[in-house]
């Protein structure tokens, strides 16, 4: 038997990779990345460069991986509707393995190629926990508020142990290895490495997840909105792109936690849930990547307002904390949830500017970036979306500011033009008397701005005009 194991961006790891290890007990493996051009050519590349980084580091260390254990990863260039029927049947493979997709493209993409295989094409669980439909209410139908679907997960998915990676897998027979193209440079691609991103590959995720558990995990309930503090597992990354399976977090940590520490566990995996209830939403809602769950808002009165816009994206809006999350996610790809739920909130409602346009931009510069829960986070954010969050909910940036980000350390870090301001006055630089500012080396509106909007009268308009669209329904 001859299997073709076909390695997408999404399961990048060696561990607990069900088709790898079917594949890898019934005779000879290859395991196959399709450099397709939807993500590779240089200019799709480019429009997401820090996930770029995190999937090619990731794609080498899968391949070294690999030829640890005796085999290789073959690399091909091409679309990969066409690919892999294509070797396929060149190779003459007796089945494609792969794991399965949530995303509404990626389906389409399964469909058309499990239609031009010649051989069976079997797609294995391992991107959630949950299969799809697995969750679901008494009368049979998809939730969608998270409490009562996290309730229900809790009771109904059973969690297995990872399954190990293969300790051998036999060569890659010869005829194969003349099929390698190359991974290509990130310099290649025209993308300058970001030296502030985590490393991709599974040997670093393991280091992450290690790290986390040994510290931070065990006060997770506690601190885990701190925006000042190093206190969430960093794993967005590693999740999506699979570089370590949801399995291995889940059981990793419940083992840690679960006994010692029942509340730190109960909200991390609250948190993993969420996860699988962004899953779920869209597996069963696809149009929700272009449309917004809640109808009125569709055609919902958004403004260009193409200074706010450049004033968000460049973290210069007079706001301390929209302005540190803008500049965390361009300097290191990376944003802390609570500060992408603040910053939502203030694209979304005080500057009335569409969540689709955010949504983009978070896509293209988060490593994390994953169509489910991006898509959920700013739905949710704008007040749109699936479960209970109501659209009148405006948060407040100063108040989240001194809230969560009590000590400074984060707004500091990001925003060194007012770091000499006092706690008091460092979510809120306008209030502070003159002689803070000049003692502080401040002169508002030159070392940094003056607020872009009146927060106060921002959130006023937004309800007037929300308010006025939910009535007319
Ligand atoms: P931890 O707090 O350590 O949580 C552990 C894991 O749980 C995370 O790695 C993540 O996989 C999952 N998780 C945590 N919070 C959420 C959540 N609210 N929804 C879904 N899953 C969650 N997460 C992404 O992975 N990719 C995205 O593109 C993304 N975009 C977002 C956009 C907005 C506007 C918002 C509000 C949230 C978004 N999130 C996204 C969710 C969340 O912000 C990140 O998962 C989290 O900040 C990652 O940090 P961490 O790994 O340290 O999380």
């Amino acid at each position: 038997m001859r299997t073709l194991v076909w390695f997408r961006g999404k399961d990048l790891r060696i561990s607990d990779h069900g088709p790898l290890c079917e594949a890898a007990c019934h005779g000879e493996v290859i395991g196959l990345f399709v450099l397709d051009p939807y993500f590779f050519a240089p200019e799709r590349a480019r429009e997401l460069p820090h996930r770029m980084q995190f999937l090619l580091e990731s794609i080498a260390a899968l391949q070294s991986n690999l030829e640890q254990l005796g085999s290789g990863l073959v690399l091909a260039r091409g679309k990969s509707i066409e690919v892999v029927p294509r070797l396929a049947r060149r190779w003459r493979v007796d089945k494609v393995l792969a794991q399965r997709w949530t995303e509404p493209f990626a389906r389409k993409r399964d469909a058309i190629v499990a239609e031009r295989l010649h051989v069976p094409f079997e797609l294995h669980e391992g991107e959630t926990l949950a299969v799809p439909e697995e969750v679901r209410t008494g009368e049979g139908k998809s939730y969608s508020v998270f409490t009562p679907f996290a309730r229900a997960h809790r009771a109904v998915v059973r969690v297995g142990s990872p399954l190990r990676a293969p300790k051998t897998l036999p060569p890659l027979p010869d005829d194969i290895r003349a099929d390698k193209a190359t991974l290509p440079s990130l310099e290649s691609l025209g993308i300058a490495h970001n030296p502030r991103l985590l490393a991709g590959g599974e040997r670093a995720a393991r280091e992450r997840l290690r790290r986390f558990l040994a510290s931070a995990a065990e006060r997770y309930d506690a601190e885990r909105d701190r925006l000042d503090l190093a206190s969430t597992s960093r794993l967005s990354a590693d999740l999506k792109f699979g570089t370590l399976s949801i399995r291995t977090v889940w059981t990793a940590a419940r083992r840690a936690l679960e006994r010692t520490n029942p509340k730190a566990w109960r909200s991390f995996s609250n948190e993993l849930l969420w996860r699988e209830f962004t899953h779920a939403v869209l597996w069963n809602n696809p149009n929700l990547l272009k449309h917004p769950r809640r109808a009125e808002f569709e055609t919902f009165p958004w403004e260009p307002n193409e200074p706010g816009w450049r004033a968000w994206c460049e973290g210069k809006t007079g706001y301390p904390i929209v302005d540190a999350s803008a500049r965390q996610l361009l300097g290191e790809g990376f944003v802390h949830n609570r500060a992408r739920m603040i910053s939502a909130s203030f694209l979304v409602k005080d500057l009335l500017i569409d969540y689709r346009r955010g949504e983009a931009h978070y896509m293209k510069y988060l490593t994390d970036g994953d169509w489910a829960q991006n898509n959920a986070g700013w739905q949710w954010s704008a007040g749109c979306g699936f479960d209970a969050q109501p659209y009148f909910r405006v948060f407040n940036p100063i108040d989240q500011g001194r809230k969560f980000d009590p000590t400074g350390g984060y707004v500091r870090r990001w925003i060194p033009e007012i770091a000499r301001l006092p706690d008091k006055h460092l979510h809120a630089p306008w209030e502070a008397p003159a002689a803070v500012l000049r003692a502080a080396g401040i002169t508002l509106g030159e070392t940094y701005p003056n607020p872009i909007v009146n927060h106060a009268s921002a959130r006023n308009r937004f309800l007037a005009i929300a308010q006025g669209r939910m009535s007319a329904r």
